[in-house]
């Protein structure tokens, strides 16, 4: 048996674009096959299965003689598992299911984005596929790692809608071996080395050394590098880019302390200032790595904390 439909009639009724409609079936995750009229035909087990997605009750085809047996067959599939409604459908992505049912649909979101349209990044489908609970397709889709998790999107938001922790919480959910880039790789290295990039810890002692050596020659006389000095008042971390390849870089921040006569140190330990857990959607990671700088600053008996990521 099978389900005709127009395209805008289907946007209608699940509450998505016409595109959204069209993409579907182009790609093949909606399994349907051009009719005459700009009529589409899917089994209904198909819509069926489509409605249950969607948390929609179906709504054609029971009238239909010789349909309704198999309908019923369907539903008696389904009904295995609560019928819910929109609205109430369990979302894993939120405490509160219906966290997403404030949005109106606008668009202000995307028009606030400022990656919209790369690989069809658009937040207010974000939102409405979340709110759908199309979790999976979210979650293996690229755009939450597209994200720049910038916040304009909910900074523009009439309804303030939490985009940028949904982004976040798509990426946690991703099987962290499909984590894309090196961004995973430097969490698991800083776990274990104390910095993303797994410099050992006397090569970075050596080096700090070293350009405070070359700073004092070169327009700080006196100059030495202040490794793990306690009771200074800034405690400095560093990004392990620097010492890895722009060690330079780090000598522009110590002339102005120079100048500034500021008192300031660099842990020997856990010295890294990139939280990669924090991009990567890994709370537990990112708590372990802020806490060893919370360490720092109590060991050292620093005042404050210098991220200058
Ligand atoms: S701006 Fe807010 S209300 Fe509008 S579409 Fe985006 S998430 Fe929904
Ligand atoms: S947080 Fe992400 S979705 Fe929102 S505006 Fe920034 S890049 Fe776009």
């Amino acid at each position: 048996m099978m389900y005709e439909f127009k395209v805008a009639d289907l946007a209608e009724e699940f509450g998505v674009h016409r595109n959204t409609i069209r993409n579907w079936i182009n790609s093949g995750t909606l399994p349907a096959q051009e009719g005459p009229g700009k009529r589409y035909a899917m089994k209904i087990s198909d819509y069926v299965t489509l409605c249950d997605k969607f948390g929609i009750i179906p709504k054609v085809g029971l009238d239909m003689a010789g349909q309704i047996e198999e309908l019923q067959t369907i539903n008696t599939a389904i009904n295995g598992q609560p019928v819910i409604q929109l609205g109430e459908k369990y979302n894993t992505l939120f405490d509160d299911a219906t966290w997403g049912d404030v949005c109106l649909t606008c668009g202000t979101c995307a028009s606030a984005c400022p990656i919209a349209g790369v690989n069809g990044l658009d937040p207010r489908k974000v939102v409405r596929m979340a709110v759908f609970g199309l979790e999976e397709e979210l979650v293996e889709s690229s755009w939450p790692w597209k994200c720049t998790m910038c916040g304009k999107c909910e900074e523009a938001c009439p309804m303030n809608v939490e985009i940028v922790k949904l982004m976040r919480r798509l990426r946690s959910k991703r099987p962290r071996h499909l984590v894309p880039g090196p961004i995973h790789k430097g969490v698991s290295m800083c776990l274990e080395r104390g910095n993303n990039l797994g410099i050992p810890k006397d090569d970075f002692a050596f080096l700090l050394a070293d350009l405070g050596e070359e700073l004092a020659q070169e327009s700080c006389p006196g100059f030495k590098t202040p490794q793990a000095v306690r009771g200074t008042r800034l405690l400095v971390t560093v990004n392990s880019k620097e010492p890895f390849a722009e060690p330079d870089d780090m000598k522009w921040w110590w002339k102005i302390f120079y100048a500034a006569n500021e008192s300031w140190t660099i842990s020997a330990d856990n010295w890294e200032g990139v939280n990669w857990g924090l991009f990567s959607g890994d709370d537990e990671a990112m708590k372990t790595i802020v806490g060893r700088i919370v360490d720092n600053l109590q060991r050292l008996h620093c005042e404050a904390l210098l991220l200058p990521e």
